[in-house]
């Protein structure tokens, strides 16, 4: 494999034909894909270049380009209306990404080891474990909310929570999210997306990199 750069463990953003963001895999899947000829085109920037067998025909050196973004044939009918109606998965990594790491109570930035689940509305009231009824909170505001709601303890939520779509759940689980993946996913986002001003800041500040470090 020739280095271009990039860390191996480098994610591809894998789309259907019609390029609508599917899931994220690792440079061996894609690699497999362009074998098994699903690939139907690339997009965004270049890789990893992989060598493959040789030709018997010409005695040439396969060459794979593996690009950033890449279309595949193949997906499973009525994908499309299932990603409509799709609730991903709640879990903390997804949740703190949702919130940028900012407690939604007192508005601090925190770690992930320093952050925890609230649940607004608490279970013990009924509250369900849903993403519209979570927000990420430090320790010190939800010991300090306990068994409450918000307005049980005074207490009010600095923004709205969402249920993310399906390309925002994509984006919210990708590691290390490059410039041209975030401006592919961003415009799959719903345009009220709260992604929007967050990812754009990034992208304009021109520290992709480290922004998909951060949030
Ligand atoms: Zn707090």
């Amino acid at each position: 494999m020739v280095d271009l750069g990039v860390r191996i463990s480098q994610q591809v953003l894998r789309t259907d034909v019609a390029g609508m963001p599917l899931e994220w895999i690792d440079y061996r899947e894609a690699v497999r894909l362009y074998h098994a000829e699903q690939v139907a085109y690339a997009c965004g920037t270049p890789l990893f270049r992989v060598r493959g067998g040789y030709s018997a025909l010409t005695g040439l050196r396969s060459v794979i380009e593996v690009n950033s973004i890449i279309a595949t044939h193949g997906t499973h009918q009525g994908l499309a209306e299932l990603r409509d109606a799709y609730v991903p998965p709640l879990n903390n990594r997804t949740l703190f990404k949702r919130d940028a790491n900012i407690c939604l109570y007192c508005g601090n930035r925190f770690l992930n080891s320093e952050l925890t689940r609230d649940h607004i509305t608490p279970i013990s009231q009924q509250g369900e474990d849903r993403w519209t009824n979570v927000a990420t909170a430090c320790r010190r505001c939800n010991n300090h909310k306990g068994g409450r709601t918000p307005e049980q303890a005074g207490m009010e939520l600095i923004a709205v929570p969402f249920t993310p779509t399906y390309a925002e759940y994509i984006y919210l689980k990708g590691r290390r999210v490059l410039a041209d993946q975030m401006e592919y996913l961003l415009a799959h986002f719903p345009r009220k997306s709260p992604l929007h001003k967050r990812l754009r800041i990034h992208l304009e500040s021109n520290t992709a990199a480290t922004a998909a470090d951060l949030c």
